[in-house]
């Protein structure tokens, strides 16, 4: 039985860093800070195990869409080496099996406190500690520890967006989100399922999910591109290869763009001829993934008439997928490629051709409650047995923002972001010294994540070396620190359209959140650039103080630095 919440919370001893969240980014701050720099690091995570992302969305069909063999870490020569993937994509057990194997292999557990949400993080400017209070789901206990550093890894598609809809909880069957599925088995033999969301989500989904139910109803708001990933077993040829090259295959990845081990196009889609163009998109199309973007042109995302080419190929394929051409036109999207995230699919467009499938178009026929027995659309109702919301997250800022974090003065993260967040490079905030941020809002992010991560990490971890070497004791960005990079955030984003169309990189999908570019798309390249300039002029557009520090504050000076001897 649950014990009563404790009404004032219990004190943990004083911490170097707290790190929020055990998923790619928790596991590697925490690796990094305690084993490389000597830090005395404590994560939490509200769930109950490792793996973030994947611990979180085991919904059938979850798998990556980047290459394991790149979407992973590549810090460590010996784990690339032991490792072994299934798959060209691995599915989510695998991925969450081989975050654990990396939780274990380099002691990491002992430092986790599961099942525990970090609820509040308050500074004190005189003692320039954070005080971050936590709450134990398993104990129902609340508990406060003070740390110099805090540092959120708590994720960038973490907190999920389920719409209000109208009768939502008088809903009599069972509903499921994605980012919260059930650790056992969902059985849908027999059942009317309805689904809400054709995103990469949803896309995965759909396929498996309509193999199973007796009826499956996809409700779509905007139809999504989506190439065939082509997945497969691995193949030993490949891994040997891949593993014979490793150390140059991970260079490659952090200086490309994409965070994949290839060259990308150098000729424009408008240079070439109309055929020629077919051509190059047809290969690339049957390798699969994204070699469509790897292995075609340079200018898609720059061009809106190269853009078009492109989209009106994939339009093409859906029509050739889709065997009633009414339901393929509703397939087919309207915003140019890429400038919503693409998908990856096994058999997705397939799927429409199913007997036991139905498509809604929300866009004709909108939500207009949910009722006792299923949904409500302008047209009519849709009788359902279980109802899946594929309808994404609150991305970048949500898990931030729901923190309670108060800087200098209490002013608040979400006060401070009202209007879209300011940050420099992502990772940290004016106000609000000593906050690091992983895949912050305005951070580089891009199509391999695994690999922005790792640079996050390591740009914080040699940040706080400097701190010690030069006897700061705090870091924050100045105003026009912020200033200077939100004009760098904006130029990017002006020099494609990615921004005009609604998606949860400009907050769109969330009613009520600012609109604006969440992420740094002027690439990796630029991206690593920008960090290491800042970096390489003292931490340029940042304040950094020296004094007297906290408790917790001082062990860190006094600790002897593991990189420096
Ligand atoms: P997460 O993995 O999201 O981990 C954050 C953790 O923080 C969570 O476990 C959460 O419980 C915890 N947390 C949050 N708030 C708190 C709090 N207040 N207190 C305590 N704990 C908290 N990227 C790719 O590059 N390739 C892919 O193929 C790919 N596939 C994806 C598939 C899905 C379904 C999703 C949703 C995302 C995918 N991504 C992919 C993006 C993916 O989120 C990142 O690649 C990566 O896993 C993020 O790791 P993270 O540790 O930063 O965040
Ligand atoms: P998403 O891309 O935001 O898609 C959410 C879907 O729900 C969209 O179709 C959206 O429609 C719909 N939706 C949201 N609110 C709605 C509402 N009120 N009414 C009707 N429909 C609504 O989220 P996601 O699919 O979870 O993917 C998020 C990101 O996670 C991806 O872009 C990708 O980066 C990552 N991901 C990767 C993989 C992979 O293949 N490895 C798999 C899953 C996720 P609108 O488009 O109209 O908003």
């Amino acid at each position: 039985m649950k014990q009563e919440t404790s009404a004032s919370p219990k004190c943990d001893s004083p911490l170097d860093a707290v790190v929020v969240g055990a998923g790619f980014s928790g596991l590697y701050a925490l690796y990094r800070l305690r084993d490389r720099l000597g830090l005395n690091v404590r994560v939490y995570e509200a769930g109950g195990g490792v793996g973030g992302t994947w611990y979180w969305n085991r919904y059938p069909g979850a798998r990556c869409d980047v290459p394991s063999y790149s979407y992973s870490y590549s810090f460590s020569e010996e784990l690339d080496q032991e490792w072994r993937w299934s798959e060209k994509c691995a599915p989510q057990p695998e991925i969450e099996h081989y975050l654990n194997h990396v939780t274990d292999r380099f002691d990491l557990r002992r430092d986790i406190r599961f099942n525990t949400r970090v609820i509040s993080a308050t500074y004190d400017e005189a003692s320039r500690v954070w005080t971050i209070g936590t709450h134990d789901s398993g104990t129902n206990e609340h508990w406060s520890v003070q740390a110099r550093f805090f540092i959120s890894a708590a994720g960038l598609l973490s907190t999920g967006n389920i719409p209000p809809y109208k009768g939502l909880d008088t809903f009599k069957g069972e509903t499921y989100f994605t980012g919260a599925w059930p650790h056992e088995k969902v059985d849908f033999r027999g059942r009317r399922v309805g689904i809400i969301g054709t995103g990469s989500t949803g896309i995965q989904v759909i396929p498996v999910v309509a193999q199973e139910a007796a009826h499956l109803t996809v409700f779509q708001r905007t139809p999504h591109y989506s190439i065939p990933s082509r997945n497969a077993p691995t193949d030993p040829r490949t891994e040997q290869e891949i593993k014979a090259n490793y150390p140059e295959l991970r260079r490659k990845e952090r200086h490309s763009p994409l965070g994949l081990p290839d060259d990308l196009p150098t000729q424009s889609a408008l240079e070439v001829s109309a055929e020629e163009r077919w051509r190059i998109y047809e290969r690339a199309w049957q390798a699969g993934g994204f070699r469509l973007l790897v292995d075609s042109f340079k200018d898609l995302m720059t061009s809106r008439e190269a853009n078009r080419t492109i989209s009106e190929f994939l339009a093409e394929k859906i029509r050739e997928r889709v065997r009633n051409p009414e339901i393929a036109e509703k397939l087919i999207p309207k915003h140019p490629f890429g400038t919503k995230r693409p998908a990856l699919d096994t058999e997705y467009f397939e799927t429409f051709n199913r007997s036991n499938v139905t498509l809604v178009d929300l866009k004709a026929t909108p939500i207009e409650a949910i009722t006792p027995d299923g949904i409500r659309t302008r047209a009519g109702e849709h009788a359902l047995d279980s109802l899946i919301f594929a309808t994404g997250f609150d991305a970048f800022t949500g898990s931030l923002v729901r923190m309670n974090i108060r800087g200098r003065g209490g002013v608040r993260l979400e006060d401070h972001w009202a209007e879209g967040p300011r940050t420099l490079l992502g990772f940290a905030s004016h106000s609000f010294p000593n906050l690091f941020m992983i895949c912050g809002p305005q951070s580089g992010v891009y199509f391999n994540v695994a690999r922005n991560i790792e640079q996050h990490v390591d740009w914080i971890a040699d940040c706080i070396q400097y701190m010690r070497q030069h006897e700061y004791v705090s870091i924050e960005p100045t105003t026009e620190g912020e200033a200077r990079w939100a004009a760098c955030v904006q130029d990017a984003a002006n020099a494609t359209f990615i921004p005009e169309t609604d998606s949860w990189w400009v907050g769109a999908n969330i009613p009520g959140k600012p609109r604006v570019m969440l992420r740094y798309i002027g690439g990796t390249v630029a991206y690593r650039n920008a960090c290491a300039e800042v970096a390489a002029k003292g931490y340029e557009g940042f304040v950094l103080t020296r004094g007297a520090a906290g408790t917790a504050a001082a062990s860190v000076s006094e600790r002897t630095s593991v990189e420096s001897t």
